[in-house]
This record gives structure tokens, sequence and C-alpha cells, in this order.
């Protein structure tokens, strides 16, 4: 049996208040939703722009029942949150997708062994607890080898690369954890996502392959469509469907992969939400992912994902900000770019601020111009 829909007018929750929750925000006001953002910081990206901002800490239980009473349905744009507060939620409202998927999505060994477990092909990768585990390990994964913490930390930290015996110390230092996940390293080509959607009754879409390119492990550029053969393509697609079938996500899920020489996929990790290498879809596509979002956690039939013509985006970071303030006008001097910032109050190195998206044929070409002369005060 499927639930009714959520209709516009409804107040959906949002779990997190960054810029997912912002564009989340934008879209759903768009279609006369109301927003609720529920994180422990205030003017937040997403609280600009919701009807209301809700200031307190994801372990305040109460506190998480009495934002879900006041919603139709609860989302998330930070997959961070504990257990106990998707728990909190859901006693309250429908939390979609589930606390289950967070649960598995938010732990790199519960990713990658629900992963392989469904025959998914991912780096070869052991549990490891101390720096001497690392090293019994590597003699059997060989070198170079990718250290990561099993709990998720965030903008690319706690991960170390391991190319000889005598990094490990080090590298247990770097991951700053107590267990982790060593990863044999990836020689890939390239690297691509698949950001897909859910909906309540089990309907699939996806917005195809989506080539990335990364600079210090943070996204730089994504561009619509990638370079991969159809077969890729279409391998990409199927292990995107797979993945959203065997969690019963009701959402959107990135699936982000490596490309090998040989155009065989492995699976790097997954984001059960709206994804950075997806919001070129804002302006590129029918429907957009805040939308299909939307659409999934309401209930409704999701929309079209056509693509309307190539696309890049270029991610925008604080470092942008290290001399000067961006020419801003200069951006926009450029007819098909479009600029989105998230309203972030304090520019930091490595932090997302905002991004870039060009439309046609030359996008690429574009976009780098366009962040170029941001520069160019
Ligand atoms: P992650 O946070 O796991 O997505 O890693 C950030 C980036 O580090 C990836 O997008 C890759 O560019 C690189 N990386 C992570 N894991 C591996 C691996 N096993 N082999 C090669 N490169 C990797």
């Amino acid at each position: 049996m499927t639930a009714r829909p959520i209709l516009p007018g409804a107040i959906i929750g949002v779990l997190g208040s960054g810029q997912l929750g912002r564009m989340f925000a934008i879209a759903a006001r768009r279609m006369g939703y109301r927003v609720h953002t529920y994180s422990p910081d205030e003017d937040t990206p997403t609280g600009q722009v919701a009807d209301l901002e809700i200031t307190g800490a994801y372990d305040d239980l109460d506190r998480v029942r009495e934002f879900a009473r006041g919603v139709s349905a609860v989302t998330f744009e930070f997959e961070n949150v504990p257990a106990a507060t998707a728990a909190a939620a859901a006693e309250c409202a429908p939390v979609r997708p589930t606390g289950e998927v967070l649960h598995t999505t938010q732990h790199r060994l519960r990713e990658k062994t629900f992963l392989s477990n469904a025959g998914i092909p991912v780096a070869t990768f052991s549990a490891v607890n101390s720096p001497d585990e690392v090293r019994a390990a590597l003699l059997r994964q060989g070198y170079p080898a990718i250290l990561k913490s099993a709990d998720f930390g965030y903008d690319g930290k706690g991960q170390a690369r391991i190319d000889r015996r005598e990094n490990v110390d080090q590298a247990w230092k770097e991951a700053g954890a107590s267990t982790a996940v060593l990863e044999s390293f990836v020689p890939f080509e390239r690297e691509v996502s698949v950001v897909a959607a859910r909906g309540l009754d089990g309907a699939f879409v996806h917005y195809g392959v989506i080539e990335n390119d990364h600079k210090r492990r943070i996204l730089d550029l994504s561009i619509a469509p990638a370079h991969v053969s159809a077969k890729t393509e279409a391998d990409a697609i199927d292990i995107a469907r797979t993945i959203l079938d065997k969690l019963g996500v009701v959402g959107v899920l990135c699936v982000e992969f490596f490309v090998l020489p040989d155009g065989s996929l492995v699976v790097n990790e997954l984001a059960p939400r709206p994804h950075n290498s997806g919001h070129l879809t804002f302006d590129a596509c029918v429907t957009s992912q805040f939308e299909q979002q939307l659409r999934a956690v309401c209930g409704l039939p999701l929309g079209s994902t056509e693509r309307l013509c190539p696309a890049a985006m270029a991610n925008l970071l604080g470092d942008l900000w290290c001399k000067a303030e961006p020419d801003w006008v200069a951006a926009c001097a450029h007819p098909n770019v479009k600029l989105h910032l998230y309203g972030k109050l304090e520019p930091r190195p490595g932090r997302k601020m905002g991004h870039l998206t060009a439309l046609g044929p030359d996008a690429l070409a574009q976009v780098l111009a366009a962040r170029d002369s941001l520069a160019h005060s």
C-alpha cells in the first residue's frame, strides 16, 4: 500500500542546514511547500531561505521530536546525524530516506560491507583498529593504499595515503580514528557519479553519468555528459538502480565511481541525498535533484530528469576570497553562466561557498573562464 502524497502547502522538515538544504528549500518553496530546518547553527544557508530555522543539538531528542511533530515529513541534507536523532524524528513523522539508510551509508565499513555483499565492485578493503593491523593488512593488500576513518569525516578529512611501511604511524594519526578502513589505491582513469532517485512506489530515475574532477580530495568540476562508453554508462546506471532498490531508498542517492582504463567500474562511496555533482541539474534539467528529493519525500510522481543541454559546474571554495571579495560583476559578464552562492558568513580555505554552472556545448570552457574572472578584480 502506498501512503497518501503530501501536498503543496505542507511543511517539510530538513535535518541539517547547509547548501543542500538551501537548494532543497528553494525547490520546495517554488512548489508551494513550507520548510523547517533543524541544526545546531544559526543564520545558516538553509535557514536563510526556510520558513523556520530551529537551532538545537542533534542529540537533544526532545527538541528533535518537537521539530518532527511540526512537519509532514522529515528529510535530511546532512547524513552524519546520529541514528538516535533519525529514530526520534521517526516517532513523530515519516523520515525519508529512513534512518537505516543513513546508518548504512554514514559509516564506511558498513557501507563497503553492504556493497560487497550485494556483489557490487569496491576497492579491496580491510577493517583495521590499530597501526599493527594496518601493517598486517598492507602485507595482504600491497601498496599504495588509502586509510580512511570508518566514521565519515568532514570535507575529505580523515584520510591518508600510505606508500611505504614507514608511513603507517603518521597515516594512523592523520586518519584520527579508532576504527578505519584500509582501501587499496584504485588506478582510475576518471571519476564519475550517478545521481538517482527512487519514489515511494519504487519508481527509479537517474541523471545519467556525470564526470567529476577533484582537487585536494574536494570536488572541483562536474561535467555532463561524462566521457564514458555506452557500456560503462549502462553499467553505472544498473549499479545505481541495484543500490537504491536494495537499500529501499525513498529520496535521492548519489553513487560515486572510479572508472578503470578498461571501462569497468569500482564504487567509491554513496551519499544518501542530493550531491555536489548533481548541482548542475538545477539549471540544466527539467527536474533538479532537489525537486526530485521533494517529490520522492512527498510521495509525488518523480519528474523528468532530461538534461536540456551539456552542462558544467565549477565549485567556488573559500580560497577564492583569500585576497579580496571575488569579482561577481566579472562572473556575471558571462551570460550563459549561472552564479549560486550559499550565504555562508565566513569563507575558509576548502569551504564550499557556492558554484557556477554553464550550459551549452562549450560549458566547461565557459565555467572555467567565469571562475577565472572572479579572481581578476
Ligand atoms: P572520498 O572521500 O572517499 O570520496 O575520497 C576523496 C577522493 O580521494 C576521491 O574522489 C578520489 O579522488 C580519492 N580517492 C579516495 N579513495 C581512493 C582510492 N581507493 N584509490 C584512489 N583514489 C582514491
